[in-house]
């Protein structure tokens, strides 16, 4: 009887984490389901372009696997986020901001202003960028 119960509450863990991946649009971005400008592209990074861009340089930095947001970061993932930061300063001297400068910003969680959640990197530059205050 337990087992079943904790069968039907993985299968429910499963299904519903399966639900969110195959709604989350920048997961349908990496399965190439909706249009997007890609810059940058591995077996583990998307790189493309922001649709709405707040800066001449305006790029999302993203992770292929579907995590949530920084609050899903932790030392099982943190390879990947290394990673992604490597990846970054590569796309800043591609798109001609390495010397000029650069902001790389991640909204966590509502108030932090999350809308897509997908975890990404905003890279954005190209021009003098407002103090953050
Ligand atoms: P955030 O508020 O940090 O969740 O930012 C989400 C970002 O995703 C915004 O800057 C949007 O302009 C951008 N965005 C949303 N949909 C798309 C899309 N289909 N392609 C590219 N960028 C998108
Ligand atoms: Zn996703």
């Amino acid at each position: 009887m337990l087992s079943h119960l904790i069968f039907i509450m993985l299968l429910t863990t499963k299904l519903r984490e399966v639900t969110i991946i195959n709604d989350c649009i920048f997961c349908k971005i990496v399965r190439n389901e909706i249009p997007s400008t890609i810059v940058y592209e591995d077996d583990r990074v998307l790189v493309f372009e922001d649709i709405n861009p707040r800066a001449p340089v305006h790029v999302l930095v993203i992770p292929k696997d579907h995590i949530a947001s920084m609050n899903e970061v932790n030392a099982a993932n943190a390879d990947l986020l290394g990673y992604m930061m490597s990846v970054i300063p590569q796309i800043a001297a591609q798109k001609g901001i390495a010397e000029s400068g650069y902001r790389v910003i991640t909204n966590t969680g509502a108030e932090g202003g999350q809308i897509v959640h997908h975890l990404h990197f905003h890279l954005l530059g190209g021009r003098q960028l407002k103090g953050l205050g």
